[in-house]
């Protein structure tokens, strides 16, 4: 690892969301870097409008939105299901796959609808997160992190979010649902993202 992280910088997170805060966080804070939220660093009625096609472009708007927001370096993440039947559905999509303010069930039942037909051995499927790091310099950093697995015929479990209780991820017999959130952390789209962006900061510098 180098030193190349500037002791007390602080960095601001477009998300909301108090797990994935505290990994970013985490991760962060080996190379001397505070993340906090939008919301404490001044914007928390900040909603970015996701108009990318990719979770390239979508992770860059609303790292840049708070970047531009706060004036400070944020960091920003964007994620979803990839469903190969599906020619890549729902992806950028998965939070209003069924509609604009869907609930997870609703997503869950579209989906399921949507792969009646399609045999086992074709259900396969990946999670996928971008994470980005918009700098006030306007540098970019970037990386993706991707879990792959396969699509059940009915959900299973009860923890998690989202498409979890549908999703096996390879290796295992266990949905994400039915996983704990150690297993899944350990394995996820997101735990990758980070370990990524561990890597790229680690070797060129932040
Ligand atoms: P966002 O990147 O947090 O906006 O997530 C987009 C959507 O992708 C979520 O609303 C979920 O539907 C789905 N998603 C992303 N990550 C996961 C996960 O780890 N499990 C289940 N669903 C996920």
């Amino acid at each position: 690892m180098t030193d190349s992280g500037k002791d007390g910088a602080l960095l601001a997170a477009a998300t909301g969301n108090a797990n994935k805060l505290r990994e970013i966080g985490e991760i962060l804070a080996e190379f001397g870097i505070k993340v906090i939220s939008k919301k404490e660093a001044g914007a928390g009625d900040l909603e970015t409008e996701e108009t990318g096609s990719t979770f390239e472009e979508n992770s860059l708007l609303k790292a840049e939105d708070v970047m531009k927001a706060v004036g400070m370096d944020a960091i920003a993440d964007d994620s979803g299901l990839v469903v190969d039947a599906l020619d890549g559905a729902p992806g950028v999509y998965s939070a209003r796959f069924a509609g604009e303010n869907a609930s997870d069930e609703e997503n869950n039942a579209k989906l399921l609808r949507m792969m009646e037909k399609v045999p086992d051995g074709e259900r396969t499927a990946r999670f996928v997160c971008v994470m980005t790091l918009c700098r006030t310099d306007g540098s970019v950093i970037r990386a993706r992190g991707e879990c792959p697995g396969r699509i059940l015929r009915a959900p299973r479990g009860e923890g998690g979010f989202g498409y979890d209780p549908l999703f096996v991820p390879d290796g295992y017999e266990e949905s994400f649902a039915e996983l704990s959130e150690e297993q899944k952390n350990g394995i996820s789209h997101r735990a990758k993202a980070l370990a990524a962006l561990r890597e790229k900061i680690s070797k060129e510098g932040l």
